[in-house]
């Protein structure tokens, strides 16, 4: 047996276990091992049964004396059980296992380990650990500090625990240490087998704590490693075309805007036309509050392209935001003689007009456009493209070995310490302020009790201030994609809104629509037409209508912070007072915290450094399926261990011979490399 070998090959674990632990992601000897216990018991103080104080949690030993099943009054099965050692005896009580007295037969060893309360007017363990004492074995349940582990059905952490042991004894000597001494000395971490054996066997709860985050870092490093190789791979690519950068045609271009610049806009253009400029591919991704005109300085690139002579692709999420991009880029440069094409669902691929900038959906662009030279590919919301694709698409746009500049931009706000884990292949530009003269959005939280009366007061808004309301429809599922129940959804809140708010007038937005449909709706709320938008979840970025005061959100619980914030963003963009409204059903003080902070908080990156606290990553963007791995070990709280697994990393990659024993992990890098190139392969001969 070795750390690669199935669990399989343990006492006790055949098909149902394996399967089991496979729900914990435990298929390998060393996953058990690297399944970190998330508390500990502390059963350490071991006393004679006559020291045992009421109130106290210890170990003690001793022999069954007796023990016996009795029924409850209520018709349950109790276990009593009288301990003795040499000092005195002691009362067990466990419910529910009648199995007990064939067990702990009276004369059996046994160790004790819990807390001593009343039971009636004596004192007792209540449901205590307990093991019997073999001759010349340590306990593994009492008498120490106890692991307890995440579990799943049918796996307790007293099952794991005998599993780990067996483990660890036949495989220590093959846990050998990958890191150079001095590496651990610096950054103060233990080797991996006292890592593994503190976590598992802490002697205290200190070293429990250094030896989880050994691991942790562990985990990170792996990360990391895979981030370098990313952007070195990258790096090897050369840009189909070198850019000049010509500073006074960009200056003439950005003081035709109708705006100034805000600082932070300026210096992440420049930022961006500086990558251009190098004749490695910019790999660069520009993040920036919903509202905080990113677009803008995408289009600096895209004119920075276009004057070099180069098509630029210019890919949105929806069809939606497609033809908003399009309207933008086409007012933006009506002047300077650039041609803008949009590739949408009805253009047919003969039809589509050659172009300086096409702007289109991925599916589209791909499908439709025969490229000839394209300079820059810009993908907005790009949390909504898997990684896959995004390299399908780079793949197309250029050729083999070399790749277009690609600017990839998000309105959700990715925390420092995430940023530096997923993204660290990226470069990274923030766009930290909004421009000048926006309004604070008032945001309140409405309990089913309150929601007569926020229709009432949406309706006299409505009616004295002539704004307009978005109402957002719940996520039904963790899905991208609109499912019909979804759907459903938001058809029946259109139809119940239409009753409650009659004689306005409502509408309907919703992904299974067509575009022409799409635009009609959309064209209607824009020109004021209709007074409420009910939709669903998928249409939530981007849309700019000025007039729209109103943010309705319903089961705002479902939503990540950082989407509720986004979907705020589309409101409070015209000079009137705006609202959100988070509709909840729910009374968790956990949803309530969350909700909570979006009635106080501004700004983008608290809220998502808070979602990060209180979910996790996955959730940061709604959804567990951006290909977003959690981490299981580390916690994203430890910016000093994340950026320490960075640093190791990179010099890993500068220093190979350092690093040999990075066996391990180079091994998972060797694969990861060819796993990915081969996917390309394959899709690319489609
Ligand atoms: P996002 O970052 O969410 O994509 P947009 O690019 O859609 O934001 O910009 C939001 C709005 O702000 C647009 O109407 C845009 O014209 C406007 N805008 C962008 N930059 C500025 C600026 N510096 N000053 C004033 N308005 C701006
Ligand atoms: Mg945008």
């Amino acid at each position: 047996m070795n750390m690669d070998s199935s669990v399989g090959e343990l006492s006790f674990v055949g098909p149902t276990y394996e399967r089991r632990l496979e729900k914990l992601g435990i298929k390998k000897i060393e996953d058990l091992l690297n399944h970190v216990p998330h508390r500990y018991l502390d059963f350490s103080l071991t006393s004679p049964i006559a020291l045992a104080q009421l109130g106290e949690t210890l170990t003690v030993r001793g022999y069954v004396a007796t023990i016996k099943n009795q029924y409850t009054r209520s018709g349950k099965k109790i276990q009593i059980a009288e301990i003795a050692d040499a000092t005195a005896s002691v009362l067990a009580v466990w419910f529910n296992q009648p199995f007990l007295v064939r067990i702990l037969y009276p004369g059996a060893k046994v160790s004790l380990a819990g807390k001593i309360d009343w039971f009636g007017r004596k004192k007792a363990f209540i449901s205590p650990e307990y093991e019997k004492i073999a001759p010349g074995k340590k306990t593994v349940h009492t008498g120490r500090i106890i692991p307890i582990y995440p579990e799943t059905s049918g796996i307790s952490s007293k099952w794991i625990r005998g599993r780990v042991k067996e483990a660890f004894t036949l495989n220590k000597s093959g846990l050998l240490e990958f890191l150079p001494d001095q590496t651990l000395k610096t950054l103060k971490l233990l080797t991996l087998k006292d890592a593994i054996e503190s976590v598992h066997f802490p002697k205290n709860l200190r070293a429990a704590e250094k030896g989880k985050r050994r691991l942790a870092f562990n985990e990170l490093l792996l990360l990391q490693i895979k981030n370098v190789y990313r952007k070195l791979n990258w790096q090897k690519n050369r840009p189909v075309y070198k850019f000049q950068i010509d500073e006074t045609l960009i200056e003439t271009f950005i003081s035709s805007l109708p705006f100034v610049l805000t600082s932070s806009q300026s210096r992440g253009a420049q930022e961006i036309l500086e990558d251009l400029g190098k004749d490695i591919p910019m790999n660069r991704l520009l993040q920036g509050d919903v509202g905080s005109g990113k677009t803008v300085v995408a289009a600096i690139a895209a004119y920075a392209s276009c004057k070099n002579g180069y098509e630029t692709i210019f890919m949105a999420p929806t069809q939606i935001l497609a033809q908003q991009h399009f309207e933008t880029l086409t007012g933006l440069f009506k002047s300077f003689g650039i041609k803008t094409s949009l590739v949408t669902s009805e253009t047919k691929k003969s039809e589509v007009k050659k172009a300086d900038i096409y702007v289109g959906t991925h599916a589209l662009i791909h499908e439709k456009v025969n490229f000839s030279e394209v300079g820059l590919v810009v993908i907005d919301e790009q949390h909504r493209f898997g990684v896959e694709q995004r390299a399908h698409l780079v793949k197309k746009a250029g050729r083999k070995t070399v790749s277009p500049h690609v600017l990839t931009m998000t309105a959700t706000p990715i925390p420092r310490t995430v940023a530096l884990t997923f993204y660290g292949d990226l470069d990274l530009s923030t766009i930290s302020e909004l421009p000048a003269g926006r309004k604070r959005i008032t945001t309140w939280i409405v309990p089913p009790g309150k929601r007569d009366g926020a229709y009432s007061w949406i309706a006299r808004e409505i009616k004295q201030e002539k704004v307009q309301v978005f109402v957002v429809c719940p996520l039904i599922e963790e899905s991208e994609k609109e499912t019909m129940t979804t759907l459903r959804a938001a058809t029946e809140e259109f139809k119940n809104l239409k009753k409650i708010f009659k004689p306005l007038n409502v509408g309907l937005l919703h992904g299974r629509m067509r575009i022409k449909e799409k635009n009609e709706v959309l064209g209607r709320f824009r020109e004021g037409k209709t007074d409420i938008l009910v939709s669903t979840p998928v249409v939530e970025v981007g849309i700019d209508v000025a007039n729209a005061t109103i943010m309705l959100i319903e089961a705002a619980e479902r939503f990540g912070l950082a989407q509720l914030h986004q979907l705020r963003g589309r409101v409070g963009r015209g000079e009137k007072k705006s609202y959100c409204l988070l509709f909840t059903q729910s009374k968790s003080p956990k949803v309530l915290t969350r909700l909570t902070a979006m009635t106080k908080s501004i700004s983008g990156f608290e809220l998502a450094e808070l979602d990060l606290k209180l979910r996790g990553p996955g959730e940061l963007f709604g959804s567990k399926q951006h290909g977003f791995p959690e981490l299981k070990i580390a916690s994203w709280q430890d910016i000093e261990l994340i950026r320490a697994s960075k640093k190791v990393a990179l010099e890993a990659f500068e220093n190979p011979q350092k690093y040999c024993q990075l066996i391990d992990l180079n091994i998972q890098l060797r694969e990861y490399g060819t796993a990915s190139k081969e996917k390309t392969y394959k899709k690319s001969k489609q």
